[in-house]
This record gives structure tokens, C-alpha cells and sequence, in this order.
């Protein structure tokens, strides 16, 4: 079978949606599996077998590894505008690098929540004001295609700056290589410690309505720094009020980066820990150099000549710091791979679309918890009534690799 369906691939499904985008029969469908993930249904009537989705496709790419990647250079920043830096997860690089693309003509692909169905979704913005709602990490996949469509079927000289997952920018390079028309596009990836399961999300959604007597949010925040940068937790917006998520065992959190729901593609994946298809990549800039800091950092690799002369033009909005690529990857999961206990992810999923409540989702999911991991657990949670800049550091000794 010459389409996805081929049994012959290497890894797993990133569920990025460029294999629906690009059939040109439309007989790929992305839809929302059991687990709580993107997945491509083939309609076998409709494939043509031509094979282009599998050319696309980082599942049969055999030429894909994780070679050594050496970027131009490689910054710290922090964006000089206090409202940016508080509305954004990590410094604010993204919405400036954004705004750029958007002076220089390009339509700005990035992720935005959708209020009426409580999921994340590409889009495209043509305007500074529908960059907006890009702002800030929605922490779960995204819902591509129909953007992903609009874009692969745009045959005009249209220039897009795509932000996005690894895996998502892997797709469209992958898209702009076989089209030879690369100069289309620039490419910011985020560092990404992977997706969780959407029903990990909806059923902390639903736990924090009925918790604030609320049917429907206006706004959420996935990173509030009302704790601290280094906290993640969220803020809740309805009725002109602000509900703060637990500062305490946040369960969306804690199974997140437990690592027990995530896409499988996730545990191994190549353009997680490679910068070769990106002009330039972003993220958090954890590690002990701004340990201190309270307010947000990002990371900037800049992997490309095109990525280090937009990221310049914006210079001039950020205090940064030249900082080493090694520096950089030591505090992320670049280049590790994360551990699959398949026994407790496929329990863990089980729980999450099953009818328990989250905060019952998380006291079984705790059952299987090794004393090592209680420990810190406690450890951390004893820390938390410390003033911030000691918690920060207590909580560096505790995750320190
Ligand atoms: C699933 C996920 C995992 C991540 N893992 C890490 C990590 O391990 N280490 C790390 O340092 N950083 C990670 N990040 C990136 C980090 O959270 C920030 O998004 C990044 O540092 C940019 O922050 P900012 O302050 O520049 O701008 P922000 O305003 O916070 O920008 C958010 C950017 O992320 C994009 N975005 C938001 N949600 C999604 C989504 N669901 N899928 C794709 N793109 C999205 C937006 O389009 C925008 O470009 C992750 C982000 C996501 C979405």
C-alpha cells in the first residue's frame, strides 16, 4: 500500500497532519483517537496510491537522524516589555519575531486556543491583532488542517513564517524541499518536551470549572507568572475574575511531565533533539544561569543565515546574553530520549478517558510511584513555602539530571 497505512515505517505518528493536507484525493482525515491524539484515517476508496503523504511523512523518512548540528550562535533573552514578558511563557521572543514577519510580508502560522472547543489550533495571521492569541503555550497538540491545507494549496509567491513543534516545521520543510521552494518560508520551532494526551487537558478543564462554578472560561493562560516563571501553572479568566490554578500538585502538571501520556511519536522523537529544519528554535532557558530570575527567559538558537538576520532586526527589544548551545541543551530533553513505561502510559491513558476526575485520575496514577519520586514530591512541595528564589533552587537540586 503506497499511503500511510504501509506497514513499513521506523517510527511513530507525530500526528503534525501534513499527510491530510497534501493528499490530493482528500482521502486522509485527521481525527482525535481514544487516546487523546491526532491520527490520520485513510479512506482506502477514495487513495489514489500516489504516495506522497509517505513523502512527507517523518514515519518512512529513513534518511532522518540525529546528526550533530552546530548553530551560528545562540542567545539568552528577555524581552524589555514588562506586558510582553508577563503575557508569554518564557521571555517573549516569539510575538517579536512574529510582528517582524508580518513588517516583511510573510502570513505568520502559529497556535491559538479555541474557546468553543477547548483545543489548540494552527492559524494563519495576516494582522497584528490576530497574532494575539498566539501568545503563550498551549500545551498539547494542535489542530492543523485546516491551515495546513489553506497553505499547501496557496500556489501564489505568498510568503509564510511558520512557528511551531519540530515536528510540525520537519513537515513543512519536508513540504517546501519537494515543491523546491524553500525561499517560501522561515521556520521557528520550539524546544518541546513532547505533547500530552488532549484528554489529560479536558479532564483538568472540566475538574477547574466545577472547582470556580465556571461553564465556560474567556481566557486561559497556560504559563501564569504569578508564582513564578519557574512554576507552571495556569490563570482562569471569566466574568471580568482571575481563578489561579493550585500552587500545590497541579495534576495537569504533574502527569505532563510525568511522562505517562504522551503522543507515542513523543518518547523518541529525532526533530525533538535535531535543529537541522529550523531557522531558528526557542524555549526556556532553564539551567542554573537565571536560576534567579522570576520573570522569564528564552533560549534563541539561531540555526540558519535567514533566522540570524530576522532575529537581529529584533534585537534591539530584548536584553540578551551570547550563551553556548552546550549551556542551552544540558536543561532540556534535546538530544534524551524519555523513557516509555508502556504499562503505565497505556494505564494512565486508560484513566484519562475513562469517567473519574482528574484530581481521581491523579491519586491512581500516584499508586505506581516509586519512593524516589515521593520523596522529591514532598521535598518540593515543602519547598514551595519558601520565598521563590530559594524554592527555585531547591527545586533545581531535586530535577537535577
Ligand atoms: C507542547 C510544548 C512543549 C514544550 N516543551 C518545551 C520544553 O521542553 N523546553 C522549553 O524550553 N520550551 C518548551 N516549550 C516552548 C515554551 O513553552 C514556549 O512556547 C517558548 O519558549 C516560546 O515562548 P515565548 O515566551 O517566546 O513566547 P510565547 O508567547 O509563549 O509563544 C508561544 C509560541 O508557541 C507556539 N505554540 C503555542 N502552543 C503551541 C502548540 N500546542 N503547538 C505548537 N506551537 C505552539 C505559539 O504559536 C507561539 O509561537 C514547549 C511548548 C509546547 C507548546
Amino acid at each position: 500500500m503506497n499511503n500511510i497505512l504501509n506497514e513499513n515505517f521506523s517510527r511513530n505518528c507525530t500526528g503534525c497532519g501534513m499527510c491530510a493536507s497534501i493528499c490530493p484525493s482528500k482521502a486522509i482525515k485527521m481525527e482525535i483517537d481514544s487516546e487523546g491524539f491526532y491520527s490520520p484515517q485513510v479512506d482506502i476508496n477514495l487513495c489514489n496510491n500516489c504516495g506522497i503523504c509517505i513523502k512527507t511523512c517523518y514515519k518512512f523518512d529513513t534518511e532522518i537522524s540525529l546528526k550533530k548540528c552546530k548553530p551560528i550562535e545562540c542567545f539568552s533573552a528577555v524581552n524589555n516589555d514588562s506586558r510582553e514578558l508577563e503575557n508569554c511563557s518564557s521571555g517573549g521572543v516569539s510575538i517579536e519575531l512574529m510582528r517582524e514577519c508580518l513588517n516583511r510580508g510573510y502570513y505568520v502560522v502559529g497556535v491559538c486556543y479555541d474557546y468553543k472547543n477547548n483545543i489548540a489550533v494552527t492559524k494563519i495571521a495576516k494582522s497584528y491583532n490576530e497574532l494575539e492569541g498566539f501568545k503563550g503555550s498551549k500545551y498539547f497538540q494542535s489542530y492543523t488542517s485546516k491551515s495546513f491545507d489553506e497553505i499547501v494549496n496557496d500556489k501564489s509567491e505568498q510568503k509564510y513564517a511558520f512557528f511551531g513543534t519540530p515536528c510540525q516545521i520537519y513537515a513543512f520543510k519536508r513540504l517546501s524541499e519537494l515543491r523546491k521552494n524553500t525561499s517560501k518560508y522561515i521556520f521557528v520551532d520550539i524546544f518541546c518536551h513532547g505533547c500530552p494526551s488532549l484528554n489529560l487537558w479536558k479532564k483538568y478543564l472540566s475538574y477547574q470549572r466545577s472547582k470556580f462554578g465556571i461553564s465556560e472560561f474567556e481566557e486561559i493562560k497556560f504559563r501564569s507568572k504569578t508564582y513564578n516563571w519557574h512554576e507552571f501553572a495556569f490563570e482562569f479568566f471569566a466574568d471580568n475574575k482571575k481563578y489561579l490554578s493550585e500552587k500545590y500538585n497541579n495534576p495537569f502538571y504533574e502527569i505532563f511531565f510525568g511522562m505517562n501520556a504522551m503522543n507515542k511519536a513523543c518518547y523518541d522523537c529525532v526533530t525533538r533533539s535535531s535543529i537541522e529544519y529550523t531557522d531558528i528554535r526557542i524555549g526556556d532557558f532553564w539551567g542554573s544561569r537565571f536560576n534567579k530570575d522570576i520573570k522569564g527567559v528564552s533560549a534563541v538558537v539561531i540555526n540558519s543565515e535567514q533566522g540570524k538576520e530576522l532575529f537581529y532586526s529584533v534585537l534591539k527589544n530584548f536584553k540578551v546574553e551570547r550563551v553556548s548551545f552546550s549551556e542551552i541543551i544540558k536543561a532540556q530533553s534535546y538530544g534524551k530520549l524519555h523513557i516509555c513505561n508502556e504499562k503505565k502510559r497505556e494505564r494512565t491513558l486508560r484513566l484519562l478517558s475513562g469517567d473519574l476526575n482528574i484530581k481521581q485520575i491523579q491519586k491512581q496514577y500516584r499508586k505506581a510511584d516509586s519512593v524516589k519520586v515521593i520523596a522529591k514530591r514532598i521535598l518540593k512541595n515543602m519547598a514551595k513555602h519558601l520565598p521563590s528564589k530559594v524554592y527555585i533552587r531547591v527545586k533545581g537540586l531535586l530535577y537535577r539530571d
